[in-house]
């Protein structure tokens, strides 16, 4: 869409948009660097409806002014996404596991730890130049924002970093993340790279051949696989779970074709398939023997027409897009108590009859050490299910199981994706904003205050550690865990938390 003031925009504002024009270069052609020459412009970009780029700009007299676009050569912007773009739409996973949630917060935190531990931020440094928009400035001052996958959307993360050599421009945004779909993102990219291509200005530049063909090669011949690799494995080219992967695939594909379906359109994954999904966050680390287990189970979970349970009124996809996701988990759990009128009348949150009335399968499976905890499978067409893998050591004991039944019920009720299915793996890969808050659903599940209220007299700072015993045995709930509760309530201070957690691993189990 052409705008008045010249713009042609890909894409919607409130969702997600880029702003592009071509400019005559003030300095003209021959200052300007080979691999940019002649693509002098100005760019926006948009998310829900904010311009990442608005800044303010400082001269030397002090007098500034504000400005909506960034100035600088197209070439390296455009470059950069059609150079990146498997990774830039596909790739899911950090190089390495993180508790930070979104990709901009994770990198950061590597960052500042790069001085003490420099071989952990190799991979990360990779990744960056992958994900992060700054890796695209070849010299120009542009906003600091990061985009990466995260199941059916993409999450960009920015805030305000300034970049060396841009003193004098103060990029106005705040720090935030938002979750457009996907959709959104790669046609409106999409459609940016198509109208470079074909703009007569660019055409005959010498940098504009390699360009053109790698805009040509985001799809095509092998293309669908290569999405894969990077969605499951990071990597462009067949890793550690992508081989499994594959192995499986051929080997199951006749028999169960559904899990493998993925939705795809021309140059990209709109949705990855029930299998991908699931390995997207297995450990590298896992056995061929359980990740085929994995999926055989998924499989045998799959049906031709729709299954209805009960568990599907109390159904709430929630995109986690509150900064705080323990708030929210223990808010969908104490709401999730009174509508499906759960609350136990004694000391103790009897689960199988709760899943039983929701008409949720609990299995037990052998998925490895290096497995997943838990496993969360549901759908139109696939039985509400609860894995829980019998060799990972949180599940050794009741309270640990209960624990994990507790977690997967969460992504059973809030985080299905646009298809209304779930198959996720919990594990350290997975997206740490749904794995905390699938936590804090599944402590308050089992510990409301009103089961504290009755096993514990006394639950404030003056607590005993035999009243942590006593209310812990009665909820069948992990001592930690009830510890770590009453401190994140407010029950207890954090000093007192500490003084219990000492006191309890002095004890024996
Ligand atoms: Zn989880």
């Amino acid at each position: 869409m052409r705008l008045d003031d010249g713009f042609e925009r890909f894409g919607d504002i409130h969702s997600f948009a880029l702003d592009l024009r071509l400019v005559e270069d003030p300095d003209g052609d021959n200052a300007a660097p080979h691999a940019s020459v002649g693509s002098w412009g100005e760019w926006r970009l948009w998310v829900n409806g904010y311009n990442l780029c608005l800044h303010d700009l400082t001269f030397d007299d002090d007098q500034s002014r504000s400005k909506d676009a960034v100035t600088w050569y197209l070439a390296p912007l455009l470059r950069w996404v059609a150079n990146n773009w498997a990774p830039l739409l596909h790739e899911e996973r950090f190089p390495t596991p993180t508790r930070h949630h979104s990709a901009r917060d994770a990198y950061l935190a590597v960052l500042a730890r790069r001085s003490l531990d420099s071989g952990a931020f190799v991979p990360w440094q990779a990744w960056a130049s992958r994900h992060s928009i700054r890796c695209a400035a070849e010299g120009g001052v542009i906003p600091d924002f990061f985009l990466r996958r995260l199941e059916d959307t993409i999450e960009i993360s920015w805030g305000d970093r300034v970049q060396p050599g841009g003193d004098a421009v103060s990029f106005r945004l705040e720090t935030g993340v938002a979750h457009p779909p996907v959709e959104a993102v790669a046609e409106a990219l999409d459609r940016a790279l198509e109208w470079a291509v074909l703009q007569p200005a660019l055409q005959d530049r010498p940098w504009f051949p390699d360009f053109s063909q790698a805009v040509t090669s985001r799809s095509g011949e092998g293309s669908v696989d290569r999405w894969i690799n990077w969605f499951i494995d990071g990597s462009a080219v067949d890793d550690k779970l992508s081989k499994i992967y594959g192995c499986i695939k051929s080997e199951m594909r006749v028999k169960s074709s559904s899990i493998f379906d993925v939705m795809r359109r021309n140059t990209y994954l709109a949705s990855p398939s029930p299998a991908v999904a699931m390995f997207g966050s297995l450990s590298p680390n896992i056995s061929s023997k359980a990740a085929r287990r994995l999926l055989e189970v998924t499989a045998s979970r799959m049906a031709d027409s729709p299954i209805k349970a009960t568990i599907d009124q109390f159904v709430e996809p929630r995109p986690v897009v509150d900064r705080s996701p323990w708030d929210e988990g223990y808010r969908l759990a104490t709401y999730f108590l009174e509508d499906a009128d759960a609350l136990p009348k004694g000391n103790h949150l009897d689960l199988d009859a709760l899943l039983a009335g929701l008409e949720v399968k609990v299995d037990e499976e052998r998925l490895d050490g290096d497995g997943p905890r838990g496993v969360a499978l549901a759908g139109e067409k696939i039985q509400p299910t609860i894995l829980i893998n019998t060799d990972h050591s949180a599940n050794r004991y009741s309270p640990g199981r209960r624990f994990t039944i507790g977690h997967e019920l969460c992504h059973l009720l809030h985080d299905r994706n646009r298809a209304k299915r779930v198959t996720h793996t919990s594990t350290p890969w997975a997206p740490q904003e749904i794995e905390q808050r699938a936590n804090a659903f599944a402590a308050m599940l089992l510990m409301p205050a009103e089961l504290i209220r009755r096993t514990m007299s006394e639950p404030g700072d003056r607590v005993t550690i035999d009243a942590i015993i006593g209310a812990a045995r009665q909820m069948e709930v992990s001592r930690t865990a009830l510890i770590r509760h009453l401190a994140n309530m407010g029950e207890i201070t954090d000093a007192t938390r500490d003084r219990l957690l000492d006191e309890i691993s002095e004890r024996a189990p």
